[in-house]
């Protein structure tokens, strides 16, 4: 009778996964989606605490272990979530798909026990150690981009290390084979070992990543969170982690080869090819030549007067904060019969869809962004392009230094427009290291300042006009 309507209740929470997922898709069903699939995660794990029957008909004791891990679990991510700044959520993303690892390699370790030194049936224990290596992998890695991504951790590469990485992998392998074919006694060695090393790979594997490619390796990291969750489902036979595994481990494979493309490169190429880290090699970073400067008045008054105007939103502009005085500004133009619209590059900023959120964030119409391709058509019948904190994004290095370690990857065209107005604190270069020749072409006026800065006097000068 209970598990009947356990059934039920996981075959619902699959269904909430599935329209979560669906409606994560648009920024404007996005947060409803999230609460929604939340809330059929959140009926799976009541459902299970209350209603699990064991073959023999017991149910789970440990009510009070499983409350208070509740309890902890959901009010340290509950601040968290709160006070994260949005410039740090791919730290954030990779430290919880940690977790999931964890918790995927945790179920693992305490399942070998239960039936370690008795004959083992094969499906169970392929179960057991694809979920411990996979989790222990996914673990490890997480956790070292996490600490990578917030700057207490450096790049590390030694010679060889790709070798010595699928030696390793390769011995892991043996090891899990190992493990089921030995004498029941000498299992757990062998299985300890795997473990052992599998959370090693995971930590070799991350350390020499670049730091522009770390969100494609934690979109990666994170399908593995989900394969290995899956692992678990298949050995509780639990139909809600099984499906929400699946989900995991397929919508992160879809979004790592999304952003892979999105900056034409293989996973090979990101997984080896060192590019945006401290040892990013290639380009020219020497630009030299000289660049103009313009004044917020001059600006202000470029803009006021033209009949289009484009902004290319980038990284910037999410570590200043100035979205919502960007959204005034457009307010202000528009208002002076300017046409103004948002040229969104699919991985400006620090993850997928980073700029969308950001600006959504502000309540800017989400009919005034354009995708890539659009935005690049339309740059030609452009006069003003004003760039907010965005470098790699618009390098035409990308089109046309074959050096350059960005060379391929897609980019805005902002050289098509009449005009273009570049706002960033410095000449330092973007997140991929390298330097910009846009910043030195004669079209181009660079705008120093704090972006949110500088869109406050935009925003008062062009009132002014
Ligand atoms: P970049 O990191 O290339 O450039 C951001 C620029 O913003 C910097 O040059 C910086 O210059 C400027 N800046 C920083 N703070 C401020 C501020 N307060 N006010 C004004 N300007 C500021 O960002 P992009 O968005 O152009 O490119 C994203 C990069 O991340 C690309 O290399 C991309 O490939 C990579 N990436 C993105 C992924 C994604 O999914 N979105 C995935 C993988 C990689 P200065 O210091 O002079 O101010």
């Amino acid at each position: 009778m209970f598990s009947s309507i356990l059934n039920i209740i996981y075959l619902i929470a699959s269904v909430t996964f599935i329209m979560g997922l669906k409606m994560l898709s648009r920024p404007e069903s996005a947060r409803k989606g999230n609460l929604i699939a939340a809330g059929g995660m959140s009926f799976a794990i009541f459902g299970t605490v209350f209603l699990y029957e064991a073959s023999n008909g017991q149910h789970l004791g440990n009510l009070p272990w499983m409350f208070a891990a509740l309890i902890i679990g959901g009010v340290l991510g509950a601040v968290s979530s709160r006070k994260v700044k949005m410039t740090q959520m791919p730290e954030m993303v990779s430290l919880f798909n940690g977790m999931g690892g964890a918790c995927a390699m945790l179920i693992s370790l305490i399942e070998f026990n239960h039936i370690a030194g008795s004959e083992i049936a094969l499906g169970h224990f392929i179960a057991i150690v694809l979920g411990l290596v996979i989790g222990s992998i996914s673990f490890a890695g997480s956790i070292i981009a996490y600490l990578k991504l917030s700057g207490k951790q450096k790049d590390i590469s030694f010679k060889g290390q790709h070798i010595f990485n699928l030696v390793l992998f390769f011995i892991i392998l043996v090891g899990a084979v190992l493990t089921y074919l030995v004498e029941p006694a000498m299992a757990p060695t062998f299985f300890y070992i795997t473990f052992g090393l599998a959370i090693l790979y995971g930590v070799f594997f991350v350390l020499p990543i670049g730091g522009a490619d770390m969100p494609v390796v934690i979109s990666l990291l994170n399908s593995l969170t989900g394969v290995a969750a899956a692992c678990g489902g298949f050995l509780y036979n639990n139909k809600a982690m099984l499906t929400g595994g699946i989900l995991v481990g397929a919508a992160g494979t879809l979004l790592t080869v999304l952003m892979c493309k999105a900056m034409n490169r293989s996973l090979l190429n990101v997984i080896i090819g060192n590019w945006g880290g401290s040892n990013a090699a290639g380009g020219s970073t020497q630009e030299g030549g000289s660049y103009k400067e313009v004044s917020t008045s001059d600006a202000a008054m470029l803009m006021s007067y033209a009949k289009k105007v484009v902004i290319v939103p980038g990284y910037g502009l999410a570590v200043a904060q100035a979205q919502h005085t960007c959204h005034e500004l457009e307010k202000i133009l528009t208002d002076k019969g300017v046409e103004v619209s948002y040229a969104i590059h699919p991985v400006a900023g620090r993850m997928p869809g980073h700029m969308n959120v950001l600006l959504a964030e502000a309540d800017v119409d989400y009919e005034k962004l354009e995708e890539m391709e659009d935005a690049n058509s339309n740059f030609k019948t452009t006069d003003v392009v004003l760039i907010l904190g965005a470098n790699d994004v618009v390098n035409p290095a990308a089109k046309n230094d074959p050096t350059s370690p960005i060379y391929g990857m897609p980019i805005l065209e902002v050289e098509d427009a009449k005009n273009v107005i570049v706002n960033k604190r410095s000449m330092k270069p973007g997140y991929a290291g390298i330097e910009n020749a846009l910043f030195y072409q004669p079209k181009t006026s660079m705008l120093f300042g704090d972006a949110k800065k500088v869109l406050q006097d935009l925003c008062a000068e062009v009132k002014a006009t």
